[in-house]
């Protein structure tokens, strides 16, 4: 399944333009300050008739693979097939979850929307959305970034990636942008405490789990130190899911 959306999603992103993005550094710099994001979803090279189809491929994808339910996955479709209703959904999702100009995450759905509308959400918007953290991670003015959640969307990180400096690089799970964070901090709740950080590798050592014992989350990690090639999400997030099971067995949740 995670090949099929990958194979789908690189498609897409190939004929989606790097945008140009009119960001001015004023701005950049006030909303970092302020810990928030700075891809607006204007900024998204968002072609609505190319999205559209994307969102219905990604149903359609889960669905056959068991991932998504028989009525959750006709909701969705014809969601997909109705631009009045999937255009002002998908701008309210990013808006609220993103907190580029504030947001509630709460207010992301609408309360009778079908639960596994977020991940469809996420899988679709990625390859539209990767091209902006594209776009910015090549602009050389951006400062460290001291947060858990993304610096481009606002999203939570999915997996890092361990440097050979032994620095730790966080990667988001909605629009992969990467950014440095401290290895033994948790990113979904701040907690620093090295004793309260739980961290256990593979046999082969090429990846690692940090797990919290404050919020009792975890991220899985590519250990890039002694790796002969760089993360590829994609598949290292499939070689690791005997980390997730691991993880999920000390009481850990992702
Ligand atoms: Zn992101
Ligand atoms: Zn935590």
């Amino acid at each position: 399944m995670q090949l099929a959306l990958v194979d789908m999603q690189r498609r897409v992103q190939s004929r989606v333009p790097l945008p140009w993005l009119q960001v001015d550094s004023e701005w950049v710099r006030t909303q970092r300050a302020a810990g928030r994001a700075i891809v607006r979803f204007a900024d998204i090279p968002l072609e609505w008739s190319d999205f559209r189809l994307t969102f219905r491929q990604t149903a359609d994808i889960l669905h056959r693979h068991d991932a998504l339910e028989a009525a959750d996955h006709a909701l969705i479709v014809a969601m997909g097939r109705d631009g009045h209703v999937l255009e002002p959904l998908v701008t309210r999702w990013y808006d609220a979850t993103s907190g580029v100009e504030g947001g509630d995450p709460r207010d992301r759905l609408p309360a009778d929307a079908p639960a596994s509308l977020d991940q469809v959400l996420v899988l679709a918007l990625r390859p539209f959305l990767a091209r902006c953290a594209e776009a910015l991670a090549q602009r050389a003015e951006l400062a460290p970034w001291p947060h858990g959640h993304c610096p481009f969307c606002g999203w939570e990180p999915d997996f890092a990636v361990i440097t050979p400096n032994a620095d730790r690089r966080l990667i988001c799970g909605r629009c992969l942008g990467q950014w440095a964070f401290a290895p033994l901090t948790c990113p979904f709740c701040a907690n620093d405490d090295r004793a309260l950080i739980t961290s256990f590798a593979t046999r082969d050592g090429r990846y690692r789990v940090y797990a919290c014992d404050v919020c009792r989350r975890y991220l899985k990690a590519y250990d890039g130190r002694k790796a002969p090639r760089p993360v590829m999400v994609a598949v290292d997030s499939i070689a690791t899911l005997p980390l997730d099971a691991a993880a999920m067995q000390r009481g850990y949740v992702a």
